[in-house]
């Protein structure tokens, strides 16, 4: 049987009152791991109240002591690194290379709180009128929630929790109930830091416990990553419940590449932005469009080259590109493939009906290529979220930009070349959050928040960066007199 697993309140693991349990399953192995409680509005009440009930104690612990939990903090998941890894691996189903990257990038957002007692200073004015002094504060708000997915189990809640709790907030992580396991092992680790009961806490559970948080009075703002109509919705309905929301969404990846660009990179590049994590990543290239002469020769090359991924097992370390989540994120990136060639596009590498020796059980989808897409394709429209890689070509500069800029999506946008003004003109015209240049995957590291624009984000601040200690705190004006 396997284990049920608990939420952390107000610094116990304490036992959901959901009457449903949802199995996770290894989706290399089919095995059932835990089992995941659809936590209830019950639970997510004890959490926010566990979380208030924290908050004035933390507020008024110094900065510089919150702080010094960051650092205890990141050296405990240095300590269990690979363990951390591991479970990620089994849960979601990606390589232990790929685990062991998004852990280093959450380390690097524990990282950047760490710089919050300097982030949080603030600026005034002596004398604004006579004997008069102006100044700024910021403080810490309330409780904050985080609604995270699937596909990076240790980095997304990272992205949050870290700069929330050392701004003064008291927090609550809802994870995706197919992968709940990494911050079941995150959490231990921050019962271990000994900060007051309250402060963190983790709610486990699905849509139900998601829209709990969405409407309960005493949570002050949510930070949100997953797909675009539920951001929307998060977005919509959290706003409408009083609260301040960021809201990262779903994404259609554009790379164009031109034909002065260096293919033997560029091709590698497309390569490991296409199909790392299995195309799961919001930052995935979905769609590579080569412009003019450059068409023919990056068509070759990624046929070429997408034939020597190894596909299988993330735990094995020869592994370059592992599963997809499951059962149902298999069946849907097949019926768009399918889609692809009932709309016209022609599969060059076909990935459906993957099998792996060894592992009869595996949700595998290969690498998978299709060419002749043109825009108004759903396949070039909407998010696959699995290892597709469609392909277009476009006469010019201008229209491969056209192209991309007719997306309803904004997340990141790339381009390969050699030319400085074309460069600029990307940077300058393309309208997408995150933009590459001669990089595949435009992942901002954690001092820059995320970007992304259009259905890509619903709200005003982003996550990371200065955007997030906006968000996560609150200016007062004081003016003062003495003489
Ligand atoms: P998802 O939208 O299905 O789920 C995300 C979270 O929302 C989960 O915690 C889930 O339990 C909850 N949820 C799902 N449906 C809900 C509903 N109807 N009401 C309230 N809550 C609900 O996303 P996913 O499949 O876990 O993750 C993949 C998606 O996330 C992709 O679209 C990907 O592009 C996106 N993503 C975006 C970013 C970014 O920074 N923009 C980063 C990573 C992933």
């Amino acid at each position: 049987m396997a284990e049920k697993l608990k939420n952390y309140i107000g610094g116990e693991w304490v036992e959901s009152t959901a009457a449903d349990y949802i199995p996770v399953e290894n989706p290399a192995t089919c095995e059932v791991l835990a089992e995941c409680p659809e936590s209830t509005a019950e639970d997510v009440d004890m959490a926010v109240q566990a979380a208030a009930e924290a908050f004035e104690e933390w507020r008024s612990t110094p900065v510089l002591s919150r702080a010094q939990y960051m650092h205890h903090f990141k050296n405990l998941i240095e300590d269990r690194f690979e363990e951390i890894a591991r479970i990620a691996v089994e849960e979601n189903g990606k390589t232990l290379d790929e685990a062991r990257g998004e852990i280093r990038r959450g380390i690097e957002s524990i990282d950047f709180a760490m710089g919050v007692p300097f982030l949080m200073r603030n600026d005034g004015v002596e004398d604004i009128s006579s004997g008069i002094d102006e100044t700024t504060v910021r403080q810490p708000v309330g409780v904050y929630a985080a609604i995270t997915p699937f596909n990076f189990p240790v980095m997304v809640p990272l992205w949050f929790l870290p700069t929330a709790i050392t701004c003064g907030n008291t927090f609550i992580v809802k994870p995706s109930p197919q992968t709940p396991l990494s911050m079941q092992i995150v959490y231990e680790l921050l019962d271990e830091l000994d900060m007051p009961e309250g402060v963190v806490n983790l709610v486990q559970g699905g849509i139900e416990a998601a829209d709990a948080i969405l409407k309960h009075p005493g949570i002050a703002g949510i930070s949100f990553v997953g797909s675009s109509p539920v951001a929307k919705k998060i977005y919509e309905v959290g706003t409408a419940h009083g609260k301040r929301v960021q809201a990262q969404g779903g994404a259609k990846n554009y790379i164009a590449v031109l034909p002065d660009a260096n293919m033997e990179s560029s091709v590698r590049n497309i390569l490991g932005a296409a199909y790392g994590c299995a195309g799961q990543r919001c930052l995935a290239a979905a769609v590579a469009v080569g412009v003019g002469d450059a068409y023919d020769q990056l068509r070759d090359e990624l046929v070429k080259q997408v034939s020597n991924l190894r596909v299988g097992y993330g735990l094995d370390e020869t592994t370059q590109m592992g599963t997809v989540v499951s059962a149902q994120a298999k069946e849907r990136i097949e019926s768009m493939i399918q889609k692809g060639v009932d709309e016209g596009a022609s599969v060059v590498v076909d990935g459906r009906n993957k099998a792996v020796d060894g592992y009869e059980n595996g949700i595998f989808v290969g690498p998978t290529i299709l060419e002749n897409v043109t825009p108004e394709m759903t396949v070039a429209r909407e998010e696959i979220f699995g290892p597709v890689l469609s392909l277009m070509k476009a006469d010019s500069f201008d229209e491969a930009v056209d192209i991309i800029n007719a997306s309803h999506f904004g997340n990141a946008a790339s381009l390969f070349t050699s030319n400085g003004k074309f460069a600029r003109e990307f940077k300058y015209r393309v309208r997408a959050g995150n933009i590459g240049i001669n990089i595949g995957v435009a992942a901002p590291s954690a001092s820059f928040p995320f970007g992304g624009q259009k259905d890509s984000f619903f709200g005003d601040l982003h996550g990371q960066g200065s955007d997030a200690i906006e968000f996560y705190t609150d200016r007062k004006i004081v003016i003062e007199r003495w003489i």
